[in-house]
């Protein structure tokens, strides 16, 4: 018998019990557990191997539970949750005192959201505590988005994956944190940037001030889901504006290629995805990631993805591209 099961009772039980359990987002499959449960928070680190430092996003069900996991919110953050949730934008604000130091990696701010999921919306309104959450992969790895992503990676480690399909978004949320209340883009997501920016105006996006190097000597990184390297297949990756040409260099290489909109005619190409026949950037990113687990596990020597147009969800596509190719 497989992990995989669609009974959310059975999570909702094993929840109860302190355990881990696989939950589906919109976003990414999250590695969930009881926030206010050491063993279970803990659990969560250990099963993904993530540094203690990468602190965790909380998921409640409904913006009325905001005002019990935070202590204050800026008037722009109130904006941005009731424009977005549920869906996928991730609000660092202020904690509650009550919030475990586990969960925010020992800072005073604390990440939350309200996913949109109809099975892990029925799931969280079923417990009497909120869900921690970190995408249901081991640390760096890519990300999963679908059950069967989740169960290769963690088969022997949980007991269940709760099965609610594909993920509709495909890439994780869009962080935002607020300094004197000004909200400032801590990871770029799911959600187009210009869509955050018709609702609260110009946003700044946060430097990536450290590296990997640099984060595991600091206790409290600013926004550790900023690492460069992140979201990486095992197999080399390395981004492409002109794949016909850069084909030449890797002869006689197992290549596999990643195009948005339109495919390429060669022959050295052993593997090739394409994204989008229509050009939807949204579709292109729902299907990212399974496209990069399918390439990872053929046995290339490399991976060409072509770069998006850096507008709308292709900035944040760019984004992940960049650090799944990021020294590999
Ligand atoms: P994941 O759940 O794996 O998508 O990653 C969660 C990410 O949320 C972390 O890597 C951080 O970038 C971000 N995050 C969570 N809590 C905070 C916080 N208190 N301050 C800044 N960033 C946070
Ligand atoms: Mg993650």
């Amino acid at each position: 018998m497989g992990i995989i099961s669609k009974d959310i009772s059975k999570a909702v039980a094993l929840l109860n019990e302190d355990l881990v359990v696989a939950i589906p987002t919109e976003t990414v499959y999250g590695l969930a557990g009881n926030i206010y449960s050491e063993k279970a928070v803990k659990a969560i680190f250990e099963t993904k191997k993530r540094p203690f430092y990468n602190p965790l996003i909380v998921h409640i069900p409904s913006t009325e539970n905001l005002e019990s996991i935070v202590s204050h919110v800026p008037e722009k953050a109130r904006q941005l949750a009731n424009a977005f949730w549920p869906g996928p934008l991730t609000l660092v604000l202020p904690k509650q005192e009550h919030i475990p130091d586990l969960i925010t990696a020992g800072k005073d701010t604390v990440a939350v959201r309200v996913p949109n999921h109809p099975t892990t919306l029925q799931l969280l309104s079923q417990l009497p505590f909120p869900l921690a959450a970190p995408s249901a992969n081991p640390f760096s790895s890519i990300s999963p988005t679908t059950a069967q992503h989740v169960e290769s990676y963690f088969q022997h480690k949980i007991k269940m994956v709760l099965d609610g399909g594909p993920c509709k978004n495909g890439i994780e949320s869009t962080i935002i944190g607020f300094e004197n209340d000004a909200p400032i883009i801590y990871r770029l997501g799911s959600i187009a940037l210009e869509d955050i920016e018709a609702v609260v105006g110009n946003i700044p996006i946060k430097n990536k001030s450290e590296t990997p190097e640099g984060n595991k000597t600091k206790s409290h990184p600013e926004a550790p889901g900023m690492l460069d390297k992140h979201y990486a297949p095992a197999t080399m990756t390395i981004l492409s504006n002109n794949i016909s040409e850069d084909l030449k260099k890797y002869y006689g290489k197992r290549i596999g290629v990643i195009t948005f909109q339109n495919s390429i005619e060669n022959s050295r190409i052993l593997h090739q995805i394409l994204l989008s026949k229509t050009g939807n950037m949204a579709e292109a990113t729902s299907k990212l990631y399974d496209a990069l687990h399918q390439l990872d596990s053929l046995n290339l020597d490399i991976i060409i993805a072509e770069i998006f147009p850096d507008y709308g969800l292709g900035k944040s596509i760019n984004d992940r591209l960049k650090r799944a190719a990021h020294d590999s």
